[in-house]
């Protein structure tokens, strides 16, 4: 395993579609455990293989919930509420903003091992599924932020 370096806001490559995984190999496996550790040594709760360079639709997400979340060509099915907090992202270093996202979403995926799984999220977990899936097509919360990105401390949670 190995920390990846983050790519940061300015990077052309947040910007590009992320390309469907047809088949999991041992590499992209090294890529999932690699995305974790890089998340854990980041404080992130989330992180899309495009944060690390990866134009694969893969994203880890753990909110703390107890569950280590890998989503493989995720898609979001069903939405439903709404709720407007505050956001970071590893990639936008230093910064948080307010986005409004559905309350409650379910994805389907692929998990690390290519079987189908579906997920629901409500809260701060669903918060997390809608900004990682975003970060496959090309998406960064700064473009749906309301009002002014603040600076925030280091110590603050960022996904
Ligand atoms: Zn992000």
């Amino acid at each position: 395993m190995a920390i990846r370096q983050i790519r940061t806001i300015g990077d052309e490559i947040l910007r590009k579609e992320c390309k469907p995984v047809k088949e999991m190999t041992p590499r992209l496996k090294e890529l999932v455990e690699d995305m974790f550790e890089t998340m854990y040594e980041t404080g992130g709760v989330g992180l899309a293989a495009p944060q690390v360079g990866i134009l694969k639709q893969i994203v880890v997400i753990d909110v703390e919930d107890g569950n280590q979340y890998v989503l493989v060509n995720p898609e979001i099915t069903e939405t439903e509420g709404e709720q407007t907090g505050p956001e970071g992202c590893l990639s936008v270093p230093g910064k948080s903003g307010t986005v409004t996202r559905p309350e409650k979403v379910t994805v389907k995926a692929f998990n690390e091992d290519m079987e189908p799984i579906e997920l629901t999220g409500e809260g701060f977990l669903a918060r997390a599924i809608c900004h990682e899936c975003d970060h496959l097509h090309g998406c960064l919360y700064v473009d749906k932020v309301e009002g002014e990105l603040e600076d925030v401390g280091e110590a603050e949670e960022e996904e």
